[in-house]
């Protein structure tokens, strides 16, 4: 099963997706992108609260 992230889904209008087969390969696509496209060196505690909730079998 492959799982989803979406940018739109934490609230941050962007059209950025993260796929991957466990919760750690999208988390490691998500702070990368986050840094790369967000300027956020490492992601708060209640971003990174609701992005692991976002995150969905798609
Ligand atoms: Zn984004």
């Amino acid at each position: 099963m492959t799982k989803v992230l979406r940018c739109k889904e934490v609230g941050v209008d962007c059209d950025f997706e993260a796929k991957g087969n466990s919760v750690e390969d999208i988390m490691r696509q998500a702070q990368k992108h986050a840094k790369e496209k967000h300027g956020m060196d490492t992601i708060p505690p209640e971003l990174l609260e609701k992005v692991q909730k976002a995150i969905h079998d798609e």
